[in-house]
């Protein structure tokens, strides 16, 4: 190691650092275990320092120096993304933003933030004016809002108002560059598209525009099913239903319910559950609806209640997998983007051919504009060709893989380079510092 760390601290003068190697270690890691394949890959990347700016100007002065000596440089939110996304390949400095986490203004419709603001923090606070983020993941409660743009995609709320690079759906951001003189530039409008969802490999973001929604009084409900396929065509008809204010439609078949310790006396032993969050005004449409598709209502928390206690939030998006996997670590997942299709042809097929092996989990959502339902399924894992066998199956009926088992940012999205993202690294990062390993466009060009 020829990084004199000691030197680097000197020089950072009054900026907060961590170097006692175990919470290094820990500030180092994510939730890529998810992944039986990322686990060897990752567990034992660990960055050389932790450093905890508190403003944009400390951002700048850590810029500077990891140019000067050309150390790589990693930022981190709260560290919830799922395929290590904020883990240091290359070891260097890990630049925790979570002390950057002021609301600088809001208005209506409008809020603008530092990055390390946690999602439900800032949720509350807009709530103080009426409205409410569009959008968050299940993970809201620790999450930083620079790390969702960085790193997330969409979550409760894309029902009606899309996925975070659906257009309007990030209104501006800051960001500190990695030139020879590192500097603050500014991206409005498409412009943001250059760092969003680019996992801090082009830029260190230290402001954000998000747009809001107005404030519902939402309910939280659980509806059974015996029939899976009534289940998900429940959830298609629901998200279809435009008049029925909703911010969450989650379809799990059974055996998912099962690992849902909180609701083990709730939900019926081997039904389907869809989880809700409805507008309580919506409430008389919905239970036609239920009726309709056989379903029954068995749990149900009104406004009043949704703000203490449990959330049925949390047993959705990617916290399904979270409590499989806490029943059986040997379960991992895939996330599916499935075609729109009323019939729901694609997942009766894949339903009827995997049986028990992947097992169905849908989060519908909206997406350029369409109706989709996104598969988070669980999955029986045997080895990495199966794996792969199984996301084959998929992508040769039409359906887009969202690749949770790799590290690189392409093979994981849309499996080609974007070049825009790209082009704006080799203009902010020519040295290739920031998050080193993640970007193929940028690793294939040496
Ligand atoms: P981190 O994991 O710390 O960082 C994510 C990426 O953003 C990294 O590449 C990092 O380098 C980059 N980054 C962070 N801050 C900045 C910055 N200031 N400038 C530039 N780059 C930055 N995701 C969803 O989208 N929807 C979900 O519903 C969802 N559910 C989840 C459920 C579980 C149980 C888990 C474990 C994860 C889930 N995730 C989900 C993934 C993740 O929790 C979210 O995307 C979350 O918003 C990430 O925020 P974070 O602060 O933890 O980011």
């Amino acid at each position: 190691d020829k990084q004199n760390w000691d030197e680097f601290c000197a020089l950072l003068g009054e900026i907060e650092t961590i170097s006692d190697r175990t919470q290094v270690a820990k500030l180092s890691q994510d939730y890529y275990h998810f992944s039986p394949i990322l686990q060897p890959l990752l567990q034992d990347k660990t960055g050389d320092i932790v450093v905890l700016p508190r403003s944009e100007s400390e951002v700048l002065k850590v810029a500077k120096l990891c140019v000067d000596s050309e150390i790589p440089l990693t930022v981190r939110g709260a560290g919830t993304g799922n395929y290590g996304q904020c883990v240091p390949l290359k070891g260097g400095v890990i630049l925790d933003m979570s002390k950057m986490n002021n609301i600088v203004w809001m208005k209506p419709g409008l809020a603008c933030v530092e990055p390390g603001v946690k999602l439900a923090a800032l949720d509350k606070k807009t709530r103080e004016i009426g409205w409410e983020m569009r959008m968050f993941p299940s993970t809201y409660r620790t999450a930083t809002i620079g790390g969702f743009i960085g790193g997330g995609s969409g979550g409760i709320g894309s029902i009606t108002y899309g996925q975070l690079r659906d257009n309007g759906n990030l209104h501006a951001v800051r960001v500190v560059t990695l030139e020879a003189e590192p500097r603050i530039i500014e991206l409005r409008g498409d412009a943001v598209q250059n760092i969003n969802h680019a996992y801090g490999t082009n830029g260190i973001i230290t402001q954000l525009e998000i747009p809001l929604a107005p404030v519902y009084p939402w309910t939280e409900l659980i509806v059974t099913f015996k029939e899976f396929m009534n289940a998900a065509k429940f959830g298609q008809a629901l998200s279809q239903s435009d008049g029925i204010i909703k911010k969450l439609v989650s379809i799990c078949a059974a055996p998912i319910p099962s690992y849902f310790i909180p609701f083990r006396d709730i939900i019926p032993s081997g039904e389907q559950a869809a989880l809700l969050m409805v507008a309580e005004t919506s409430l008389e449409p919905l239970q036609e609806l239920i009726k309709n598709f056989q379903g029954k209502i068995c749990y149900q928390k009104s406004t009043q209640e949704t703000v203490k206690g449990t959330t049925i939030i949390e047993f959705t998006w990617n916290h399904t997998t979270l409590h499989a996997r806490s029943i059986d670590p040997s379960l991992t997942y895939l996330q599916t983007l499935f075609p729109a299709d009323p019939e729901l042809k694609l997942i009766q097929e894949c339903y009827d051919y995997f049986g028990d092996e992947v097992i169905q989990h849908l989060e519908f959502l909206r997406t350029g504009g369409n109706l989709h339902p996104a598969g988070l399924q669980i999955v029986r894992f045997t080895n990495e060709a199966r794996l792969n066998e199984i996301i084959q199956y998929h992508e040769d009926r039409g359906a887009i893989i969202f690749n949770p088992h790799t590290y690189i940012l392409e093979d994981g999205g849309m499996k080609k380079v974007d070049l825009q993202q790209l082009n704006f690294k080799q203009k902010y990062d020519p040295l290739g510092l920031l998050n080193p390993g993640k970007m193929r466009g940028w690793v294939d060009n040496g």
